[in-house]
């Protein structure tokens, strides 16, 4: 298992020497040591990947489609053991974390396939004399920082585009789950990706980070991760207009409309908001449900969230695992307190729950009525496995309480009404739309938020725009 940095296909240590540990945080045991790089070695990942444009830039998509075809292959044929690695650095439940391999495959493969079908236009002149051409073209060195949630998903969603459009890259992961990256290197090379084509450093990321921002020859960042952090990134990169992408935090609500299938908001809801133990973006962070289903919905919630099996992720048949560290579940349990005190009831969960020969970084699948806009929970993304009920009466009051948020990534909302719908719908001011779906991201659809939770899109051929400068072209003949 590869455990150190990847420049121009080197694997490296930290000039300094200097280390971070990875624990697994079920047990917080030491599962490896990474180098803890800075700007130094950055500036150097910077110029193997500047190095190795113009030639990768220059193989038509079609060839270059042939190695992402291979590193998406094997990923199929090394599944297993991404999963588990995942699993032992990020703590999600292996079946998860095989989906996420699966999932995180299916960006490459996407992509290797999409590239191909980045056209130009002709465009008809106003005089017989000229001609207009608009080509596309790579952005150039491209730089991506991503988090622990989805340790494989969120770089090969930024890898795989960049790639395919032509452009070379400097990916910054997580501290905290560096080693699904790593593997990510070692099977790039193994598929025949050209050496500087793809580089990872880990470490100090702020040092990293403002090097990656500052340094002119990256022309491209694309960060997901929190709206502090996209904040500063967007700060840094004024002065040498560094082109963005910012998937930041989200604050999800979830609408049930008397009119639903309760079943089915019923499997959404579980799905929306336990799902990697309630630490992603677009998990449900609120629900509305409206007056006359809400005693069975909520009822349902109970008896589901409550079966639910809390465990270490490496246990088969585990639902919920850890939570990442013991800063989030800090978040989590304030959250939960702060609720309690101001008049929310806690009708199952709400506290941690033991896990034999683990950390105590376990919180059980909570449900909590009667949330009210005062509550942190209300507005501060929660990243744990509660559940915060309100009801409603009015459409209208649901999808004002829906938008009364900083943020705008991912909102659902379900009914069997056609027109409600399509008006609700269009009525979110949110980028990603769940309507009858806990589950909508897949790599052929648009992904991203609004307001403060950010701008630029990943997925089908959205993303594309992202890596690609657009090239007008004046011909006079
Ligand atoms: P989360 O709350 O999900 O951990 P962060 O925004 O803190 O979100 O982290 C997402 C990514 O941003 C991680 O790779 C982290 O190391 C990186 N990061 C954190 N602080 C900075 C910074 N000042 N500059 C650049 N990257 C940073």
């Amino acid at each position: 298992m590869q455990t150190r940095n990847l420049i121009n296909n080197q694997w490296i240590d930290a000039d300094s020497g200097a280390t971070i540990d990875v624990l697994d945080p079920a047990t917080d045991e030491r599962i490896a040591v990474i180098p803890s790089c800075g700007a130094a070695e950055t500036r150097r990942a910077i110029e193997a990947a500047a190095a190795a444009l113009p030639e990768w830039r220059s193989w038509t998509a079609e060839e270059r489609a042939v190695p992402l075809r291979r590193l998406a292959q094997l990923m199929v044929e090394h599944r297993e053991r991404l999963a588990r690695l995942m699993t032992s650095e990020q703590g999600k439940p292996l079946s998860e974390a095989r989906g996420e391999i699966d999932y995180a495959r299916s960006f490459i493969a996407w992509a290797a396939e999409e590239g191909k079908r980045v056209c130009g236009e002709t465009i008809p002149a106003s005089t017989r004399d000229k001609r207009i051409l608009v080509l596309r073209q790579p952005v150039g060195v491209a730089a991506a920082i991503t988090p622990w949630n989805f340790p494989s998903a969120m770089i090969t969603r930024k890898m795989g585009p960049a790639l395919a459009c032509g452009c070379t890259m400097v990916i910054k992961p997580s501290e905290l789950t560096p080693l699904s990256a790593f593997a990510l290197g070692e099977l790039a090379i193994e598929a025949g990706i050209p050496a500087g084509v793809v580089n990872i450093v880990t470490g100090d990321a702020p040092a990293i980070g403002a090097e990656l921002c500052a340094n002119p020859t990256v022309r491209k960042l694309s960060f997901t991760g929190s709206t502090a952090v996209g904040r500063i990134l967007m700060r840094q990169g004024a002065e040498n207009l560094t082109r963005l992408s910012l998937e930041l935090g989200g604050h999800a609500p979830f609408l049930v409309f008397d009119d639903a299938d309760v079943e089915a908001a019923l499997s959404g809801a579980m799905a929306s908001k336990f799902r990697n133990t309630g630490q992603t973006c677009i998990c449900a962070n609120r629900f509305y449900v409206q007056d006359g289903i809400y005693d069975e919905f909520v009822a349902g919630l109970e008896a589901q969230l409550g079966s639910l099996r809390v465990g270490r992720g490496v246990d088969e048949g585990v639902q919920v695992g850890p939570l990442i560290n013991d800063a989030a579940m800090d978040k989590v349990e304030s959250q939960v307190a702060d609720a309690r005190d101001k008049g929310g009831r806690v009708r199952a969960g709400g506290a941690r729950v033991a896990v034999a020969g683990c950390a105590n970084r376990f919180y059980a699948p909570t449900l909590l009525e009667g949330f009210t806009r005062d509550m942190t929970i209300a507005t501060q993304e929660t990243f744990g496995p509660v559940a915060p009920v309100q009801r409603f009466t009015h459409e209208s009051q649901a999808i004002e309480a829906a938008n009364d948020s900083e943020f705008g990534l991912a909102a659902y909302f379900y009914s069997r009404d056609a027109s409600r719908l399509m008006r609700v719908a269009e009525a979110l001011e949110y980028g990603v739309v769940g309507a009858n779906d806990g589950a909508p991201s897949t790599a052929q659809a648009p992904f991203g938020g609004v307001k403060h939770s950010g701008f630029g899109r990943e997925g089908g051929r959205y993303v594309m725009h992202e890596y690609l400068e657009t090239k007008y072209v004046s011909w006079g003949l």
